[in-house]
């Protein structure tokens, strides 16, 4: 059913506790369900979930990539030119447009390696 490419490797995840099972289901590039986590690690049984609700804490992280976008996406255009304000605006939510599977990803995934509580356990 899951087809293992370079992209699911580099995208997909890994779990904390044995870094084997991924942490959601689907390649980053699928637009039906780029969101979509398992709930378990498969090799390993450990919890994706430590407590309901867990994930409301990645909202800051997101936040904090998106400045980081949206930063980079300004000062580069503002080196390459400054344009017009509408191509600041255009490019900025343009840009969180496409960033989008890869920060709410990311967001997950730092937020359950530093606040998860799990330790890397390279015997699981
Ligand atoms: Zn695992």
């Amino acid at each position: 059913m899951h087809v293992k490419t370079w992209k699911d490797t580099l995208y997909s995840g890994k779990c904390p506790k044995c870094r084997k099972g991924n942490i959601f289901k689907t390649s980053i590039f699928d637009l039906s369900g780029f969101w979509k986590m398992n709930s378990h690690c498969s090799n390993c049984e450990v919890s994706f979930e430590p407590e309901p609700g867990f994930y409301f804490g990645a909202m800051f992280v997101s936040y904090a990539i998106s400045v980081a976008l949206f930063a980079t996406i300004g000062t580069a255009l503002y080196v390459l030119g400054n344009p017009a304000d509408w191509v600041y605006l255009t490019a900025i939510v343009v840009g969180a447009i496409l960033f989008t599977p890869f920060s709410f990803r990311y967001s997950r995934i730092l937020f359950l390696y530093f606040f998860g509580g799990i330790r890397y356990d390279p015997t699981a």
